[in-house]
């Protein structure tokens, strides 16, 4: 494994000191436009006077107080809010500090739902290829991400993986007219192949993020899994953790496609990186025999429902709601993705450019009509997104993409309030960089 300084190919990481809005600055002095929110985080940008001044209110009365022992009203509305903002398909939330602990939650939820209703043999998972769902150890055990899992393996559960729902990088022989028929199949013969006794839940990324590269599955995919899930009393658990939290352009990625699941998951965009912050959404399908038989799930950490980080989430989502900053993400983000597109045309390597709202996925390619990627020693994405940090731009690089090896995308990911010459600015930093990396040797 390539040792790097930081895991997006910069050497010599500067000191930050500052943000406002859009911008980062560092101890320097130096300017950066933030294009990713890191991994797809600030959906309001940075030092925000309305969440300082919630955090600060909240900090003010009580920075915390324990879940067994009080509720709070920074908590119950941030639930109220949240749920309806989902359209009121679910019926119980557990908060969590990341989004690994959001999955990992989730994961135990089903296997509680399982155990509640004495159907103790539903303890597997299926997963996808190409996904990304964290670094605990069952979050890590149903990513298919090989960098990140080698150190692990032999300890990580058994997960059985199915393909990953990727128009752009199809299975051999699918046409794109067959694929979602043909994933649902594969789904489907995974399922009886394990024996659907055994199955507890299948886990899947609406839009895959970093492990893919902002991979939209195709229209019709989430509700033809739904049904083979539900065919087989499996349950389906949608990993909105970077899609999720009105980053695609709805509060939800499967409001898209009209789809509730079973248990959903959200972290970054739900208080926008002012204080960590996820949560596993429950239906009440699912909830209803563990609240029978169990009384409460049996999951959280101390820090579960964090007073400070309920009353963040709840400024963040509320100017979110009052400047209508999703319509925004809709409209701008369609003319801000044919934007980046055209302009990326005239580079041969740059083989797709995809995404939903301001989530968007660019993905490069040695030989466009062949998609073949380049080598991974190339690490060609981690170099514009190196030369693109030099000249003040943050994207997100990420790899592996095409063999769990092999495979450059870029994420560019705004804050939903972004300014238009905002955006503008970020294509055109993303095309010198790209440049700069393709001329180079
Ligand atoms: N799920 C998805 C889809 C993610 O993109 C990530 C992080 O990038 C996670 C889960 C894990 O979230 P965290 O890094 O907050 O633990």
């Amino acid at each position: 494994m390539k040792k790097r300084a930081s895991g997006f190919g910069i050497d010599e990481l500067p000191r930050i000191v500052r943000g406002r809005g859009s911008y980062l600055f560092d101890a320097a002095g130096k300017r950066y436009l933030d294009g990713s929110g890191g991994p797809a985080v600030f959906c309001l940008g940075h030092a925000h006077p309305e969440v300082n001044a919630a955090i600060t209110q909240q900090l003010h009365e009580i920075a915390y107080a324990y879940r067994y022992l009080f509720t709070s009203s920074a908590l119950e509305s941030l639930t109220e809010t949240v749920l309806h903002l989902c359209g009121g398909g679910f019926q119980d939330i557990v908060y969590t500090c990341s989004g690994s602990e959001a999955v990992e939650s989730a994961l135990k939820i089903a296997l509680q739902h399982f155990a509640a209703r004495g159907l103790t043999p539903k303890r597997r998972f299926i997963a996808r290829r190409r996904s990304w769902h964290g670094n605990t150890l069952g979050a890590l055990s149903i990513s298919d991400f090989a960098e990140r899992r080698s150190a692990f393996e032999g300890s990580l559960l058994d997960v059985t993986f199915v393909s990953a729902a990727n128009a752009y990088r199809r299975p051999d022989g699918v046409s794109a007219e067959d694929l979602t028929g043909h994933l649902a199949a594969e789904l489907e013969r995974t399922i009886l192949s394990m024996g659907p006794q055994s199955v507890a839940a299948f886990v899947f990324e609406p839009i895959v993020g970093a492990a893919g590269g902002v991979v939209p599955a195709p229209d019709g995919y989430a509700q033809a899994i739904q049904a083979v899930c539900r065919k087989y009393d499996v349950l389906m658990i949608a990993d909105e953790v970077m899609c999720g939290s009105g980053r695609s352009g709805t509060w939800r990625a499967l409001e898209h496609d009209g789809v509730v699941p079973d248990i959903m998951c959200i972290a970054k965009g739900l208080a926008g990186g002012y204080i960590p912050l996820g949560a596993a959404l429950v239906t009440a399908r699912v909830a209803a025999p563990i609240h029978a038989e169990h009384g409460a799930f049996m999951t959280g950490h101390t820090f579960t429902g964090h007073t400070a980080a309920c009353a963040a989430g709840l400024a963040v989502q509320h100017i979110v709601r009052r400047d209508r900053l999703l319509d925004r993400v809709r409209t701008v983000g369609a003319t801000f993705q044919d934007a980046i597109r055209r302009t990326l045309s005239r580079f041969d390597e740059v083989g797709d450019v995809r995404g939903r709202g301001f989530f968007i996925g660019i993905e490069l390619v040695r030989d466009r009509r062949t998609r073949l990627p380049f080598s991974a020693e190339r690490a060609l994405s981690f170099d514009i997104g190196a030369r693109a940090f030099a000249d003040g731009l943050i994207c997100y690089p990420c790899s592996g993409n095409v063999d769990g090896t092999a495979g450059d995308t870029l994420i560019i990911a705004p804050p939903y309030n972004a300014a238009d010459g905002e955006l503008e600015e970020i294509i055109v930093k993303l095309a010198r960089a790209v440049d700069a990396a393709l001329s180079s040797a």
